[in-house]
């Protein structure tokens, strides 16, 4: 909310919570263009920080918005929101977007970008379900053609279906939504990516329509490590069906484990387990 005590970086200063406003003619706000992060500080260290920093750029660049911060300078920004803020566990989102200015339409290269970091604390995403599993509705919404949209962007214009497919499954008791793509494999959650277990391997969907997770690359290396066999693959609903164990990564998602989707159910087992313990002892180490 709004009205609060704390500071948000905006442009290069630290300005009061309260007054961290836009004005109503911000292009992003009409045009979506705006691309954002999320990320936790874990201890006073933001887990893979500079990956996190990187990826805002990119995603500016994938939606021809050049974000004029250096990864050094959005390090710094981030680092001096936390210290502001007095937080040393935390929620990072640094947020880019186009602003208001000469151009009202739908081009506005003279319109100029803007960079704010806001951090708050936040706990488990999943809430309980990081203990019991989550249930998770599968979503009427298809996650878009790489020809529709830049998938690999963390970009506004890409979460409108996934904040409609998560009314739709909290309006049903589910925690989130799993989505299919539009050629119907398994894509991913609202926020977070999904992985299968099955025979003491493990299966995830290829990011090739999905937002290739920071989580999602250090959990496959995680297992790696361990010997265990990363697919990265085509998973259609029928296989569903044959997998023993699910869970979702994702920074605000952690390992989180999943205990149904639509009708199918998985048992919160024991590499699940370790995974989601593992992820904690790396992100805090
Ligand atoms: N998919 C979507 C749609 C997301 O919003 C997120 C969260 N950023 C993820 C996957 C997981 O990405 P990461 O592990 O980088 O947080």
């Amino acid at each position: 909310y709004d009205d609060r005590d704390g500071k948000i970086w905006m442009d290069g200063t630290l300005v009061d919570w309260r007054d961290a406003k836009v004005h109503i003619l911000t292009h992003a706000l009409h045009y979506a263009s705006s691309v954002f992060e999320g990320e936790r500080c874990y201890n006073g260290k933001i887990f893979k920080s500079v990956e996190h920093s990187q990826r805002l750029l990119k995603s500016g660049e994938l939606l021809d918005m050049t974000i004029p911060w250096t990864v050094d300078q959005i390090e710094e920004a981030k680092r001096l929101t936390l210290e502001a803020n007095g937080l040393r566990d935390a929620y990072v989102r640094p947020l880019a977007w186009r602003g208001s200015g000469e151009d009202m339409g739908v081009a506005a290269k003279r319109n100029p970008v803007h960079l704010a970091v806001a951090v708050w604390e936040w706990g488990a995403y999943y809430g309980d379900a990081k203990f019991k599993g989550a249930k998770l509705d599968i979503s009427k919404w298809k996650r878009p053609s790489p020809e529709t949209i830049p998938h690999a962007a963390k970009a506004a214009g890409l979460y409108m279906i996934c904040t409609m497919s998560k009314h739709a499954a909290e309006a049903k008791g589910c925690s989130d939504a799993m989505m299919f793509d539009y050629r119907g494999y398994v894509a991913e959650a609202t926020g977070a990516n999904i992985f299968f277990v099955k025979g003491g391997e493990v299966f995830t969907p290829i990011p090739d329509a999905i937002l290739n997770g920071i989580t999602r690359q250090t959990v496959i290396g995680m297992l790696r490590t361990k010997g265990i066999t990363v697919h990265e693959c085509r998973i259609e609903a029928a296989d569903l069906e044959g997998f023993e164990q699910c869970f979702l990564t994702g920074t605000a998602a952690e390992v989180t484990p999943v205990g149904q989707i639509g009708d199918y159910t998985f048992e919160v087992g024991a590499l699940t387990r370790e995974i989601a313990t593992d992820y904690e002892k790396l992100v805090r180490s």
